[in-house]
């Protein structure tokens, strides 16, 4: 069964997020320091008349990282390049890409952590110099021209910064964490989806669907969809509280928005390794989960809300998880 809260893009996603996405700094909700940052970046770029400084955003799936990189390719009236890190196999490829922006384009690389060395060796003169080093000919006849490129602004998005290599991370003059949105400003994104999408929503409704968003927009929007559904088939169509909460619990999303992986992690940890400290890896084998997945998408939320702890000798689970999943927490000696 596809999880109801699997935060990677799905092709329902793909269908209706480009009509919800937002097209300006204005009506993209939340994310107030990096949007107070961006507007002064832009303006001074474009007084300039220059191309914006090179940018890195990163942090879990769903928060808004390529939102944000199509808003300052409209705020900049520039075209926007998209690929991403997998895509990319060999050095000629990415230098193609190059060859082919426009003066003050915006290339935006995706899981840009995941390109590989031989690609990433391209990018570094690319990003610092604007020029591409080619080789020509090969064995003793071999050399190598410099071909000069458009400036260019090179967006990059991540999952995980720390797996970025240091010349990389220090090619970008701006690098932004996105944080996961706060219950009101989800509500907000559930209302004005809901309006996009034409389907009524009450107060109590966007507020049941914000709550258990998990902070995060894509999923309020995902929710959003399946339980207008919901509301459709069973009831009059318009999502109330009762409603919402009817949806989400038969869709095993729980009050904080956790579905049966998370409980499950939290549950295996609690009663097969004593509340923790367990490693990541023998986390991950005993839920037959991928360690990375559970790194970049479960954990940094069940963290943000205090279920669990990351310490130098593994995870643990927090008392606040012992409540969650209805059990008394250990005493503390
Ligand atoms: P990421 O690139 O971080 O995985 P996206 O930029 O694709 O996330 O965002 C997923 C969806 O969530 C977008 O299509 C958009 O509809 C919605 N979204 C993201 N951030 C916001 C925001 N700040 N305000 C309103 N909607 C947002």
């Amino acid at each position: 069964m596809a999880r109801t809260i699997e935060t990677n893009i799905t092709e329902e996603d793909i269908k209706i997020e480009g009509s919800l996405r937002p097209r300006y700094l204005s009506d993209y909700i939340g994310q107030e320091k990096i949007k107070e940052n961006l507007r002064i970046y832009i303006e001074a770029a474009r007084q300039r008349g220059d191309a914006l400084d090179h940018a890195l955003f990163y942090g879990p799936p769903g928060l808004g990282k390529t939102t944000l990189a199509g808003i300052i390719a409209n705020e900049m009236g520039v075209n926007m390049k998209v690929t991403s890190g997998p895509a990319i196999e060999k050095p000629g490829e990415i230098a193609a890409i190059l060859n082919n922006l426009q003066e003050g384009d915006i290339l935006f690389v995706d899981e840009i952590h995941r390109l590989n060395r031989q690609v990433e060796e391209v990018l570094y003169p690319a990003m610092e110099d604007f020029a591409i080093d080619i080789m020509i000919g090969k064995g003793s006849s071999a050399r190598s021209i410099r071909l000069e490129l458009p400036k260019f602004t090179l967006i990059g998005a991540t999952t995980r910064a720390g797996m970025l290599t240091a010349p990389l991370r220090d090619r970008f003059g701006m690098i932004h964490r996105l944080e996961f949105y706060t219950v009101e400003e989800l509500q907000r994104i559930v209302r004005h989806s809901a309006r996009v999408l034409e389907v009524e929503i009450d107060n109590g409704g966007a507020l049941e669907l914000a709550r258990r968003s998990r902070g995060t927009p894509r999923l309020a929007n995902r929710i959003l969809k399946r339980v207008r559904d919901f509301a459709q088939v069973k009831y009059d169509g318009v999502i109330t509280e009762e409603i919402a909460r009817t949806a989400l619990d038969l869709m095993d999303v729980d009050k904080l928005g956790l579905d049966h992986i998370d409980r499950n992690m939290l549950s295996t940890m609690i009663h097969k390794f004593g509340g923790g400290p367990v490693g990541l890896d023998t986390l991950a084998a005993a839920i037959g989960e991928d360690a990375g997945t559970i790194e970049d998408v479960y954990e940094p939320f069940l963290i943000q809300n205090g279920l669990l702890n990351r310490t130098p000798r593994g995870r643990v689970a927090t008392e606040a998880a012992y409540r969650h999943m209805g059990l008394k927490p250990p005493v503390s000696e």
